[in-house]
């Protein structure tokens, strides 16, 4: 085991530091929301600094489980002029319904539930952005395939 060196905290370089943790919750409060519960989460940890790594799929839960709780606290105060819907985003961000939706599950794009039904909250600055990485993504992908030829 001594020789695995991803026991040794890449964050502050303590000596077999790394711990896998497994099923555990956690209690996140981000600015301006109260204390949301996340997990199970499994990841791996530094004794020493405590700095840790989710496994990929429990970082995906993470976020979306943040997204759906900040998005139900948000519905009991975002007034109806601050919201729009999933078809408007895809106009101005020229992407698929099914891309839009993800976009807002995986915490990129911030919403409210009326109902169980989620709608974007209107906000220029963020559809601004994921429309320039969207657009990014795609000259990149345009010129890997160009490579291929
Ligand atoms: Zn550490």
């Amino acid at each position: 085991m001594k020789s695995d060196m991803h026991r040794n905290c890449p964050v502050c370089g303590a000596e077999n530091s790394i711990n896998e943790r497994k099923n555990f919750t956690d209690i996140v409060t981000p600015e301006g929301y109260t204390a949301i519960k996340t997990g199970p989460l499994n990841g791996h940890f530094c004794s020493k600094c405590e700095e840790g790594f989710l496994d990929r799929e429990s970082e995906k839960l993470f976020d979306k489980q943040i997204a759906e709780e900040k998005a139900r606290q948000d519905s009991r105060r975002v007034t109806a002029s601050e919201i729009t819907d999933v078809d408007s985003v895809v106009k101005k961000i020229n992407v698929s319904r099914q891309r839009v939706h993800k976009m807002m599950e995986e915490g990129k794009l911030p919403y409210v539930f009326i109902g169980e039904r989620r709608y974007p909250v209107k906000n220029q600055k963020i559809f601004d952005e994921l429309r320039k990485k969207v657009r990014t993504q795609a000259l990149l992908k345009n010129k890997n395939a160009v490579k291929k030829k």
